[in-house]
């Protein structure tokens, strides 16, 4: 078996190392023997949606974010198809806004990719704090960092999570992220999928099961040293 990642514009969607993700995905794709390569695409590339299994789309600053929108709408009707067609996707701070139909901001609007029927909106302030999770798709909360200034509504969306600790999609409706199809959006930042293999198993899994059949399982890792870690994040947040 063997997947396949692409990495949408490194150059400019990278805030807080959000590349590390890749790598986590690599790597747990390896110690099950499961053959796995990552495609880097720059602004000039030409990206073929077929070939990938998995799309990473980093997180940025608006400035990055205003110009890597630009090239988006070159690559939407592609995209969008591969979502459609249950292509995975997991989406970071800035790239999940950019999954909607647009980030307003005070310098401008941003187009997004209309992926996901959702909007973001820049708010007073920015949200910043550790963030932790409780997400019906796992047993362990989902646990990370967020900083952002965007405010995300996600309409009648399914949220990835209801926030236990921390701010989340707008700071008030108690939600975070979004799930579509086999589209993860969120806004909790750097090494999002090393802190929560459950995470990036399901990626993984819901890669597989597309590209080899539903009855496609994982073999367990040996996570204990992430849950030990998850445990203490949660002991110190949560009362
Ligand atoms: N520029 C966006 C915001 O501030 C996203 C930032 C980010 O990716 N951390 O809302």
């Amino acid at each position: 078996m063997k997947l396949t990642i692409g990495h949408l514009y490194p150059d400019l969607l990278n805030l807080y190392g959000d590349r590390g993700n890749i790598q986590c995905l690599m790597k747990r794709c390896q110690w099950r023997g499961i053959e796995a390569e990552t495609i880097a695409y720059e602004m000039d590339d030409k990206i073929d949606f077929s070939r990938l299994d998995i799309v990473l789309l980093g997180g940025g600053s608006d400035r990055e974010q205003m110009l890597v929108c630009e090239k988006l709408k070159e690559i939407q009707k592609d995209f969008k198809e591969y979502v459609e067609n249950n292509g995975v996707v997991i989406a970071i701070c800035g790239g999940y806004q950019l999954l909607g139909n647009y980030y307003k901001t005070d310098q401008g609007m941003i187009k997004g990719l209309e992926l996901v029927d959702m909007y973001t909106e820049q708010g007073e302030g920015r949200l910043i704090s550790n963030i932790i999770l409780q997400s019906e798709l796992f047993d362990m909360p989902v646990v990370g960092f967020e900083n952002h200034g965007g405010r995300t509504c996600i309409n009648n969306n399914k949220p990835l999570g209801k926030v236990l600790h921390g701010s989340g999609n707008d700071g008030k409706s108690g939600y975070e992220g979004v799930v579509y199809k086999n589209v993860i959006g969120t806004y909790l930042h750097g090494p999002l999928l090393p802190k929560n293999p459950q995470l990036a198993d399901w990626l993984i899994l819901h890669a597989l099961q597309k590209k080899y059949g539903e009855q496609t399982e994982l073999t367990p890792l040996d996570d204990s040293q992430e849950k030990e870690a998850n445990d203490y994040i949660c002991h110190r947040f949560l009362k």
